[in-house]
């Protein structure tokens, strides 16, 4: 996790840099004239004239030091824009390797317990409102999955779950288990990805095939399209196993680099509602952290990168 800060912390000071110079670009390219005027050849030097130029002298300097201060104010605003901006691409965009593959966790070092909680098939009314509760008291980033026609019906509430920072993944539009041609996965797919941009400002690159199927068209479009294919390593088994056996299934499965499979949507799910608070509990007692895929995926990375460099 330690490596994931640093890293944010260096493109957000990569773009502080860039936009500094920027600033200060602009800054000069306006107070250049002005220096110019004001070293430039004097007329006579008549006490009347002297003193409209001295007031027409202290009004730019006034205005510069406005202007100064609106554009720190800018710079200030733009930064912010800017780090939100790649915290949002961030959100759910994933390293160059992983696109276009299919995975169904990361390989990281077992010192780096981390793991991704992921939930299918919202947004779905009151329940994700639940899930969200909960994640936000344990201070928790996750993973969504979601189905386009059931974020039309939901909007606000998949804005809900983008502006707390989570994660968006692609489920399809139908949720439907069928064969279909790169026409009819299209038509899935892209129109999923629309709404989700549309609505979250979010341009996911993970795709999640509905039930996990590989083989009917969806997933090789995906990757045609250069999403990465997200499954998972650890199965909840929420929307068939009562409230008592999700803690078992999960820890059972449960490993460092791990992706968990939940739902918040596509019918009652109240069982992990329920579930939810023990499950976190029990995997931090355990010594996990929590991320989203897309940081897991990142710590991958970020690792290989570590041990070749400690390998030259
Ligand atoms: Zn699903």
């Amino acid at each position: 996790m330690t490596k994931l800060k640093r890293l944010l912390m260096r493109q957000r000071k990569n773009l502080i840099v860039a936009f500094m110079a920027a600033a200060g670009s602009f800054l000069l390219g306006v107070t250049l004239p002005m220096n110019l005027r004001a070293t430039g050849p004097l007329e006579p030097m008549q006490a009347k004239v002297l003193a409209v130029s001295q007031s027409q002298e202290q009004q730019p300097s006034s205005n510069i030091n406005q202007f100064s201060e609106a554009i720190a104010h800018r710079v200030e605003f733009s930064e912010q824009a800017l780090a939100q901006l790649q915290e949002t691409r961030f959100q759910s965009g994933v390293p160059s390797e992983f696109k276009g593959t299919s995975i169904r966790e990361a390989k990281l070092d077992s010192q780096h317990k981390a793991i991704a909680l992921t939930f299918d098939d919202g947004p779905w009314p009151k329940t994700t409102t639940q899930i969200l509760d909960i994640l936000k008291k344990n201070n928790i980033k996750a993973t969504f999955f979601w189905v386009g026609r059931y974020l039309k019906n939901s909007p606000e509430l998949g804005k809900q779950v983008a502006a707390a920072g989570h994660a968006i993944g692609n489920h399809t539009w139908n949720h439907e288990y069928l064969q279909y041609n790169e026409e009819g996965a299209a038509r899935e797919i892209d129109r999923t990805s629309s709404l989700i941009e549309d609505l979250t400002g979010i341009k996911t690159s993970i795709f999640r095939p509905p039930g996990g199927i590989l083989n009917n068209g969806l997933a090789a479009y995906a990757q045609k399209k250069n999403y990465a294919v997200v499954l998972w390593s650890a199965d909840s088994l929420d929307w068939r196993t009562p409230t008592e056996s999700l803690m078992d299934n999960v820890m059972r499965q449960a490993n460092s680099g791990g992706i968990v499979l939940m739902h918040d949507g596509g019918g009652n799910r109240s069982r992990t509602v329920k579930a939810l608070p023990d499950i976190i509990a029990k995997l931090r007692k355990k010594g996990y952290i929590f991320v989203t895929v897309p940081e897991l995926l990142q710590m991958q990375e970020q690792e290989l990168k570590h041990q070749e460099t400690a390998h030259k």
